[in-house]
């Protein structure tokens, strides 16, 4: 019974938690807020002591990817669901282009298609695994791109669309990419990410790096006078986070455990330091696998396998699902795939704040189980 295999604890990783989000956070940041939960928890947060971690929150993300002169962290509330929403109402002038290659993807551009006061946007798109790329086309006024698509561990690189029309915006999803890959924030016009993934927080906020251009941008829409839903006021939003708070009430302790986060990975070294982390569980994870007689990286082209997550396919006799699950019960967590996708396959996060040792550990647990199943 493949629910009774019982992996040695000598061999299991330190820390389990392998999801992609939610992802692993630090027990040193939960620490950080358990010694803050008397002073910082419930308090109000038009206060000073939460506006300081508002503020501590932005400068962490503009010195951890070295904003660019002029851009500007700007936040909100609802995670990066609600940027969508957000960038529908107050980005997109007229009509977007989408690269299409993951869930991920495809929602942000069906959000922009079922807007009735918007054009119908292109969208390239191509099969899980591969990538869809951005290309050149006159009216566009917004490409939108996702640097990691989490849903199939496809990554490309971040990159201005050659030929667009000028002041056309290039809005990046970074919100598993951003924090675990290498990015010239320069080459976008909204970088925007939320804290569950790879900068190991909680969910329920959204974040954004915005050029000026972008800023601009929000004010110009705003101003034509088209209908914006207060929540999704994007200018709210840049006017709000300039003060150290958000339109409506933040989750505190997401907001608290970010910031340490970041104060910690600045720490390190930044972005290279936390790059460089990431390629390391990626090299472990996708070296394993070439070598593994039954396991196989999913995306086949080398270039486009993700630093920050993995999928891993496994061959028809073994059972990926029985799998993640006795991994399960041996405390090593949210291995499963993507369940739109549908693969017989595992995806393990490679965020900073998973150690590559671990991930090493997790491919020895796997060997352990697979001929055990
Ligand atoms: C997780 C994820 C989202 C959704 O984020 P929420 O904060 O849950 O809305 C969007 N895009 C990508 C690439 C993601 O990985």
């Amino acid at each position: 019974m493949a629910d009774g295999i019982r992996i040695p604890d000598e061999l299991k990783p330190v820390d389990g938690r392998f999801g992609s989000g939610p992802s692993k956070v630090r027990p040193e940041g939960a620490e950080a807020l358990a010694a803050v939960s008397r002073t910082y928890l419930g308090t109000s947060h038009r206060q000073r002591t939460v506006k300081d971690q508002v503020a501590r929150l932005r400068r962490g993300v503009a010195e951890f990817f070295s904003a660019p002169d002029g851009y500007e962290v700007i936040l909100s509330n609802g995670g990066t669901s609600a940027f969508w929403d957000t960038a529908a109402f107050g980005l997109v002038r007229d009509k977007a282009q989408f690269a299409e290659f993951g869930e991920f993807g495809a929602k942000f551009a069906k959000a922009v298609a079922d807007a009735p006061f918007l054009a119908e946007p292109t969208v390239h798109r191509a099969p899980g695994g591969q990538a869809a790329f951005l290309r050149a086309e006159a009216g566009v006024d917004v490409y939108a791109s996702v640097h990691n698509e989490t849903s199939t561990g496809v990554a490309v690189p971040v990159r201005r669309v050659a030929g667009a029309d000028p002041g056309a915006l290039l809005l990046t999803d970074a919100t598993s990419g951003g924090g675990s890959l290498d990015v010239d924030v320069s080459e976008t016009d909204v970088y925007y990410l939320a804290p569950q993934k790879a900068l190991g927080s909680d969910g329920g906020i959204w974040l954004a790096l915005m050029s000026p251009a972008a800023i601009e941008r929000a004010f110009e829409v705003k101003g034509t006078g088209r209908y914006i839903p207060q929540f999704l006021d994007l200018v709210t939003a840049i006017e709000q986070s300039r003060l150290e708070q958000t339109y409506n009430t933040p989750a505190l302790a997401t907001v608290f455990l970010a910031a340490e986060q970041l104060d910690w990975m600045n720490a390190q070294g930044g972005l290279a330091w936390a790059a460089k982390r990431s390629a390391e569980s990626a090299a472990a994870l996708y070296g394993w696998a070439d070598r593994s007689d039954y396991a196989t990286p999913f995306v086949t082209d080398p270039a486009l396998r993700s630093n920050a997550v993995a999928t891993i396919d496994f061959a028809d006799g073994v059972d990926a699902a029985a799998l993640a699950k006795v991994l399960r019960a041996n405390d090593i967590v949210d291995t499963e795939p993507y369940r739109k996708l549908g693969r017989n396959q595992l995806r393990i996060a490679l965020y900073p704040t998973v150690d590559p040792s671990d991930v090493e550990a997790l491919t020895t647990c796997i060997d352990y189980v697979v001929p055990r199943l």
